[in-house]
């Protein structure tokens, strides 16, 4: 990633606000915040979720637009406002100051009133051999994200958790050609019921390797059978990125499909003077929402070092 848009911190860069990820969560947020001219660093280690995907899609105005792209645009819009983009990552962080205090993993050292944790998530993908090797390209997770693109194509779904019926009913409306490979055996009478209602393929068998050849997948299973199909799509563990939300005395709230930072609305969390924008905070966020959370984050966090300020002119009055 370009370091164009860098500016060097001092020994230690005092901000209102520290923003903690640099995907469309956190760049949006240095905007609305940059905007209420607020002083705004972002430190960003560029794993955004999508990288791995050709395009981003479902989204007004940039429709298939290639993350790296989207990115690029988003750091040079937050830099317009002033805000100061590191590509470095943050390794540890407490409270100092009335403030915080943050480490990062270059040396550099960071304070800031309020912090902005649009960290994002991990994908775990299951433990299948080839999997990986497809990831975002041929081994797929979501319909709305990379359908349309395999739409007419043989699409294998590998069930291994709850949301593999749904998948698989949700690329169903994409093609005629669905399989449904019951990996883990979660699948009961009444949902081969459902699936087979939709014209959709049950095959009973654990899947043992996924072969990615160019734009073709096979999925062998442990009797050595093998299916060709054009995509595959697995569900995946999805892990909110809490470490800094963990030194600084949060807590993570499980989920069915992982673990994510609860917060509220605006995205104030249960931890004083840390928010939180995009997938951490929300597992199923896709761009828009996640660039809609960091907004509303950036307008929460100004209104709440607004009160601070009334508060603090108040006293001086008295
Ligand atoms: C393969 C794939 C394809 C997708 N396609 C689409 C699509 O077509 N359309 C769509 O709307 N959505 C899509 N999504 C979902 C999309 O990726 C997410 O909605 C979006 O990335 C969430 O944005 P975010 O800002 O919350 O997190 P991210 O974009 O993941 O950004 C988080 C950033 O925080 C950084 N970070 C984490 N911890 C630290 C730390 N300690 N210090 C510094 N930096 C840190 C990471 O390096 C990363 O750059 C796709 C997801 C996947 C997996």
């Amino acid at each position: 990633m370009s370091n164009s848009t860098q500016n060097s911190p001092s020994d230690t860069a005092h901000y209102d606000v520290a923003v903690v990820g640099g995907g469309a969560a956190g760049l949006s947020a240095a905007v609305t915040l940059g905007r209420s001219l607020r002083s705004v660093v972002v430190i960003d280690s560029a794993q955004q979720r999508n990288l791995p995907a050709d395009s981003a899609h479902n989204l007004l105005g940039r429709e298939g637009i290639a993350p790296s792209d989207l990115v690029a645009a988003g750091r040079s819009e937050a830099a317009s406002y002033g805000a100061v983009l590191l590509d470095d990552e943050v390794t540890d962080a407490h409270r100092a100051d009335g403030g915080f205090a943050l480490q990062l993993a270059s040396g550099a050292r960071v304070q800031a009133r309020r912090i902005l944790l649009a960290t994002g998530l991990v994908d775990e993908l299951p433990e299948i051999e080839g999997l990986a090797q497809g990831w975002g390209s041929t081994v797929l997770h979501c319909p709305y994200c990379h359908g349309w693109e395999v739409r007419g194509q043989r699409i294998g779904v590998i069930a291994t958790g709850p949301m593999a019926e749904h998948q698989a009913l949700l690329f169903g409306r994409l093609t005629d050609a669905v399989t449904v490979f019951d990996h883990s055996a979660i699948l009961d009478d009444a949902a081969r019921a459902r699936l087979y209602a939709m014209g959709v393929a049950v095959v009973s068998g654990t899947v043992a390797q996924v072969d990615v050849e160019g734009d073709r997948v096979r999925a062998v299973l442990v009797d050595d059978s093998r299916y060709e199909v054009d995509a595959v799509v697995v569900g995946t563990a999805m892990h909110a990125r809490a470490d800094v939300y963990r030194l600084l005395g949060g807590e993570v709230t499980p989920h069915p499909m992982g673990s994510f930072i609860d917060a509220d609305q605006m995205g104030r969390t249960a931890v004083d003077g840390v928010w939180a924008a995009g997938n951490v905070r929300d597992l199923s966020a896709m761009v828009g929402m996640s660039a809609g959370m960091g907004v509303f984050a950036g307008a929460g966090l100004n209104a709440d070092l607004v009160a601070d300020e009334v508060a603090a002119a108040m006293s001086v009055r008295s």
